[in-house]
């Protein structure tokens, strides 16, 4: 995992103000994809574009400092077939020390080969893959428009689960994607997960923005806290044990439990919490080279292929400073749980929570051993 000294240089970066370049970098590398998600994001970002090449990657991560944490995703990211490739030129080039790969697990045999493969070329990598799961049979395939989907995806969750015993820099979770298609399943949900398939990691994502059915949003906000009281009792009593292979996995779990906290009284109050980090410390980068602060927000900073590959070209660019400006100025606000990840930590206030809740867990895990 990155070191603590990566975390302040950055914080000095962002609290003197600085240009900095994003420490979080979510990458959509493909749009394509065998789903029609009830939740799915893409459709208004969808570009239909071509994707950028190896060759133009490699050239936009020369053109970048150090990313911490990268999120290839998409689309069904390991649909390209070059996937380790494009995780270990940021590797290679950028030290990157996080990677989490999304997948809805229909392809078991080549998501593990290619899982497999990152590993293999990035030996300290801390690499975790979320297998998507959005209800029990039936109820998974309907949301996500793809019959037997249930199945192959919990196959593909127990073939990493067997590659992991092999891999102890691979993190396996579940994502689960909260909408009103299952909000009043997600009991049975957790049950299967925890019981059946053995998950000791679930992250959960409240949908937002424009998805593809209008019908996902909406999620009533005392079954959405339920679940996530839920999650957070089962990382309290160490049924979902989290990143256990992270040094320091009780400071992630803090850090989920105070971001949660944040997401509630967004959704209760419909107000900025925290300030947003996007286009400074985090940043999106589409599969036809377009780059946005957020997915979330219409507003392009430009096309990396317009500036031959030059990342700090468009990222210090006037557009950026304005976009950025807009969005201090506006207070934009929304449950987008990597962003409010950057919010909760580089906040001095919301640090100072996660500090005591870390100790809190500390405390807890104690008593379990006495
Ligand atoms: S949410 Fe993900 S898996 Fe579902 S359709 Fe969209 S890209 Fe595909
Ligand atoms: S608050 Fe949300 S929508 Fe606004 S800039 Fe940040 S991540 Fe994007």
């Amino acid at each position: 995992m990155a070191g603590f000294n990566d975390y302040l240089k950055f914080a000095r970066h962002l609290f003197i103000k600085e240009n900095t370049l994003p420490l979080y970098l979510v990458f959509f590398i493909t749009e394509r994809c065998v789903a029609q998600c009830k939740h799915c994001l893409l459709g208004e970002k969808r570009t239909g574009l071509t994707e950028l090449t190896i060759a133009e990657i490699e050239k936009i991560s020369q053109s970048l400092g150090r990313i911490l944490f990268l999120l290839p995703t998409g689309g069904e990211p390991f649909l390209r077939e070059d996937i380790a490739e494009i995780v270990s030129i940021f590797y290679r080039n950028n030290k990157t020390a996080n990677v989490g790969i999304p997948t809805n697990g229909f392809f078991t045999e080549r998501i593990v080969s290619a899982v497999e493969n990152i590993l293999q070329g990035c030996p300290d990598l801390d690499l975790a893959i979320d297998v998507s799961f959005d209800g029990v049979g039936e109820k998974h395939d309907i949301i996500r428009n793809v019959p037997g989907l249930f199945e192959k995806a919990s196959t593909t969750y127990r073939e990493l689960a067997d590659l992991k015993k092999h891999y102890p820099k691979l993190n396996l979770n579940v994502g689960v994607t909260v909408s009103r298609y299952n909000q009043d399943h997600l009991e049975e949900l957790y049950h299967y997960l925890t019981r059946t398939l053995g998950v000791i990691t679930i992250n959960h994502l409240l949908v937002r923005g424009n998805p593809a059915d209008k019908d996902s949003i909406g999620v009533d906000p005392n079954k959405y806290e339920a679940f996530s009281k839920l999650l957070e009792n089962g990382a309290k009593n160490q049924t979902l044990v989290g990143y256990h292979n992270y040094a320091f996995s009780d400071f992630v779990n803090a850090v989920r439990i105070v971001r949660q906290e944040v997401i509630n009284n967004i959704t209760r109050t419909d107000k900025q919490q925290l300030p947003c980090y996007a286009g400074s410390l985090g940043g999106v980068l589409l599969s036809n080279g377009d780059l946005y602060p957020c997915e979330l927000l219409d507003k392009k900073i430009g096309n990396l292929r317009e500036v031959d590959y030059d990342f700090k070209k468009l990222w210090f660019s006037a557009r950026n400073h304005e976009i950025k400006a807009w969005i201090k100025e506006s207070g934009c606000h929304c449950t987008y749980e990597c962003f409010l990840t950057l919010s909760v930590f580089f906040t001095p206030t919301s640090f100072q929570h996660v500090l005591r809740q870390y100790m809190s867990l500390k405390y807890n895990r104690l008593l379990k051993k006495c």
